[in-house]
């Protein structure tokens, strides 16, 4: 089948899988090995990599912690945090439409005393900065938006939020998991406190990832969930996975220098797809904010269709309904819900994620392909 998932996952970049071999063979050595030549070799890929992912943020090296993926990147930023702040202050603001990292640690952190405020952004997605400035309260900590919408590519107003957190003096984390290597990104332009990224999203290794701790705020005193080594600056011990931190760094290096191609290159691919779609196949509409989005996804609602056997009839191409980490279960997307579509429609809505090794003939193919079954469904 066609590839059509990026936002699940990606491909391995061949230059990055080039890149990490020689660490999973010869040198193996342990970068916290201070004394011998094993050991410091394995420590210069590390420098080399956190360089790297660094500059694709704007970031100091130093503020670079890596993980094993977003998914612990926003644990680390949320518990991490309120441990620090808590009892003292205790509220966190966010959005329901967040990746489940997100709205699941908030639902334990309330069970250990948090406050949580779930904004109600507008049917494209989008908060309000204005919205967010009003909900922050003496007790807030934490304002946790992310950068950019999983299933429907919203991308929010990150340098106003982060503006005004920093008028308030509360700590500002943007889940930014689907918008680095996509978008540009710039935490101290942006005033980002803390950021989550993960390696799979941008052509590099699954199970690693990052969260940007910003060492100039108060973010630096979140507390390391794992204790041990103290690696990392005390921030998350355990032997750092040399290969991996490898390849997650040369896929910065490789998503700095295509951002931009990559990102004229997709839109194109992806605005043929959607203009396709919706020309061709009656009852369509699309989810999400139609400029404020990331270039290369499409969240395309299918009217009067059962989106289970739509899905099901999609053999000649993989997609997603909602989000790939939930679409084990048949509940409709928490996404589509938030921005008021109906259980019928969220969960008759496809989610097409297009990346830089899609060609222009899967695109062709796939209009005429999903006319076809959705003709052959309405039989
Ligand atoms: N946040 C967002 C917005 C995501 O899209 C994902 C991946 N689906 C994650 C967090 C989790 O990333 P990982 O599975 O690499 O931990």
């Amino acid at each position: 089948p066609i590839y059509l998932d990026y936002n699940a996952t990606c491909p391995l970049d061949e230059r990055v899988l080039k890149a990490m071999l020689p660490y999973f063979s010869e040198h193996f050595g342990n970068p916290a090995s201070r004394s011998h030549l094993f050991g410091w070799k394995a420590q210069e890929a590390i420098d080399i990599a956190r360089e790297q992912v660094a500059e694709l943020i704007h970031a100091n090296p130093k503020e670079i912690v890596f993980t094993s993926g977003a998914t612990e990147s926003n644990n680390l930023a949320l518990k991490g945090l309120f441990e620090h702040f808590s009892p003292e202050k205790n509220h966190i603001i966010t959005l329901p439409t967040e990746h489940k990292a997100i709205l699941d640690v908030c639902l334990h952190l309330e069970k250990l005393g948090a406050e949580i405020t779930l904004l109600q952004p507008d049917s494209s997605g989008m908060i309000s900065p204005e919205a967010v400035e009003k909900a922050i309260r003496p007790n807030t900590f934490l304002i946790s938006i992310m950068y950019a919408n999983n299933e429907i590519g919203t991308i929010q107003d990150i340098a106003k939020i982060g503006a005004l957190a920093k008028k308030h003096n509360v700590l500002f984390h943007t889940d930014a998991t689907q918008a680095v290597g996509k978008v540009s990104v710039d935490v101290r332009e942006e005033n980002i406190d803390l950021l989550s990224m993960s390696g799979h999203k941008l052509y590099g290794p699954k199970g690693i990832g990052v969260l940007y701790v910003n060492a100039k705020s108060d973010a630096k005193n979140l507390v390391a969930q794992m204790d041990g080594g103290r690696h990392q600056r005390g921030f998350r011990s355990g032997t750092l996975n040399v290969p991996l931190i490898v390849g997650l760094g040369k896929a910065c290096e490789i998503a700095q220098f295509e951002l931009k191609k990559v990102a004229k290159q997709t839109e194109n691919l992806r605005n043929q797809l959607e203009q396709g779609i919706l020309q061709h196949v009656a009852g369509t509409s699309i989810n999400g904010h139609i400029e404020k989005r990331l270039p290369n996804v499409s969240n395309i609602s299918f009217e009067g269709l059962d989106g289970e056997r739509l899905l099901d009839s999609f053999k000649e191409i993989a997609v997603s309904s909602g989000s790939a980490c939930t679409s084990a279960s048949i509940e409709p997307s928490h996404v589509l819900k938030s921005i008021g579509l109906s259980d019928e429609l969220a969960q008759a809505s496809i989610r097409f994620s297009v990346g830089k090794y899609t060609t222009q003939s899967d695109i062709d193919f796939t209009i005429h392909y999903v006319k076809e079954i959705v003709e052959s469904l309405k039989l």
